[in-house]
């Protein structure tokens, strides 16, 4: 096991790192921006350094800085964290230079599953079914003619995308020109490439993925499934596990498509398969995430598996101690997102001094966040500022802790979405488990018509 780990990463999951690393005796370094100075993880960690400015591509996007920093601290290992440069396959082959180990898969891997395209091929030659649609078109004429041979409505998706942008649903052939510049115009400002493929936009559709754990040594094991979809715009709000939609044969065929996935590519570390589940039981790869999922911990709670602790082992070369029939889904769990924004005025994100907070507690309830009293939320990051995490035997009694979990919390001094949250915990459709990933976008048009 490495003795000192670098985290490239700032928030809750910094800070969940970094008690991993503690929990096995690992020292941890920080690295962090000159806007989180009073940050948590920098407190937290054994030894913390300032890299640079505010702006992300100041410090936590500035790869020199986080690789002088691990080099001259003696880091054997960095721990990228989610999104920042967890998919990053120059950052990660620039590790593997510096002979500091990434804790993810190779760069390689990286940049064979970060390419949506690619990664759909791959995918179809390994047998496992893939979202109908096209491969990457860059003549906006010859995506039109692409676009009416796959019919309306389709999306269009960034072949480097991530997080939700660089997506456009198209309903007709009149909006179709529009979108496609739209869509690569994001694409290029969001991950610096242009270049887009299209997939027929199914609906109703659920959300749902299989996390997977795989060493060096080529055992891949599956935990499970994440239901993810209560999203809005594309970005998950609530995720449970275990799926309160799919049966037992179900489940069965989609571990079996992931681990077959998996081991097409030779795959290591902790990895997500997306797939898309319609309504007759068929379901569609629709993207492999490489790195931590923000979701990780409903996983944790009904496996018993600590992920990050996983990883750290895998990266450092121990085999898994537990195949896949070690492994059992117990009772429920459930996430809520709590993001600082404001659900009345278009989610518009919020920042400021946190003047009064209580976090939940109990049996069975997790609070991920970095966030404590008086802290200063900054304005230049992402706007999840916790996750509230609980497990109960069963769904309903997940749901019922989550619900008292929600009331208990208190973040005064800036703007959340607890009450958004709990209203949803309420829907018949969320109690039902049969929503889709257009329930957030009924419920906006309900509260439309109510409004009207
Ligand atoms: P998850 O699938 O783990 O829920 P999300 O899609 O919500 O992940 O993304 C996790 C975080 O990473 C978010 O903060 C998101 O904005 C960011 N992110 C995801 N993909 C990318 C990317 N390709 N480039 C930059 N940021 C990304
Ligand atoms: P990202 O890399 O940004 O996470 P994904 O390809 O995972 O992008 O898609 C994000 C979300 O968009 C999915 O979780 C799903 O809700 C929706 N989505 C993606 N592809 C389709 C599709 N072909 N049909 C319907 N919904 C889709
Ligand atoms: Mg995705």
């Amino acid at each position: 096991m490495f003795s000192k780990v670098l985290i490239a990463n700032r928030g809750e999951i910094a800070v969940r790192i970094i008690r991993a690393c503690h929990e096995m005796g690992v020292s941890t370094v920080a690295v962090y921006s000159e806007a989180d100075k009073d940050a948590l993880h920098v407190s937290l960690a054994d030894e913390s350094y300032c890299i640079g400015g505010a702006q992300v591509a100041d410090s936590y996007l500035n790869m020199a800085a986080i690789l002088t920093i691990a080099v001259e601290t003696g880091a054997q290992a960095i721990h990228p964290g989610y999104g920042l440069l967890s998919e990053n396959a120059k950052f990660a082959s620039l590790c593997e230079q510096c002979n500091i180990a990434f804790i993810g898969p190779s760069s390689e891997m990286i940049s064979r599953m970060g390419d949506k395209d690619q990664a759909r091929k791959t995918m179809r030659a390994a047998g496992v079914p893939v979202t109908p649609g096209c491969d990457v078109i860059t003549n906006a004429d010859e995506a039109l003619a692409e676009a009416e041979k796959i019919g309306y409505p389709l999306l269009i998706k960034a072949k480097a995308g991530g997080g939700g942008r660089g997506i456009r649903l198209v309903n007709s052939r009149d909006e179709f020109l529009n979108a496609f510049r739209s869509a690569s115009g994001e694409a290029q400002s969001a991950f610096g490439d242009g270049a887009v493929y299209m997939e027929k936009y199914l609906n109703p559709v659920k959300h749902i993925e299989v996390q997977i754990l795989c060493d060096k040594f080529g055992n891949v094991v599956c935990l499970g499934e994440r239901e993810c979809s209560v999203q809005r715009k594309n970005q998950k709000l609530i995720e449970e596990s275990p799926s309160p939609a799919i049966n037992e044969e179900t489940r069965a065929r989609m571990m079996e498509a992931a681990a077959k996935a998996a081991k097409a590519v030779n795959y290591e570390n902790a990895g997500t398969i997306e797939f898309l589940l319609d309504g007759d039981g068929n379901f569609y790869f629709m993207e492999m995430n490489t790195r931590l999922q923000v979701e990780h911990p409903v996983t944790e709670m009904v496996t018993g598996i600590d992920l990050v602790q996983w990883q750290l082992r895998i990266a450092s070369g121990i085999p898994l101690s537990f195949n896949q029939s070690d492994i059992r889904l117990n009772g429920h769990a459930i996430e809520c997102r709590i993001n600082a924004e404001n659900p009345d005025f278009d989610f518009r994100p919020s920042c400021g001094r946190i003047n009064l907070l209580h976090i939940p507690g109990g049996p069975g309830v997790r609070f991920e966040t970095a966030v404590y009293q008086d802290y200063f939320v900054p304005p230049f990051y992402d706007s999840m500022i916790g996750k509230l995490v609980v497990h109960g035997d069963t769904r309903d009694q997940a749901i019922r802790k989550m619900k008292t979990a929600l009331s208990e919390l208190v973040i005064d001094g800036i703007d959340h979405n607890a009450e958004l949250q709990a209203d949803i915990l309420m829907d018949d459709r969320f109690t039902s488990g049969s929503y889709t990933t257009s329930f957030m976008a009924e419920r906006e048009a309900e509260r439309k018509d109510e409004v009207k």
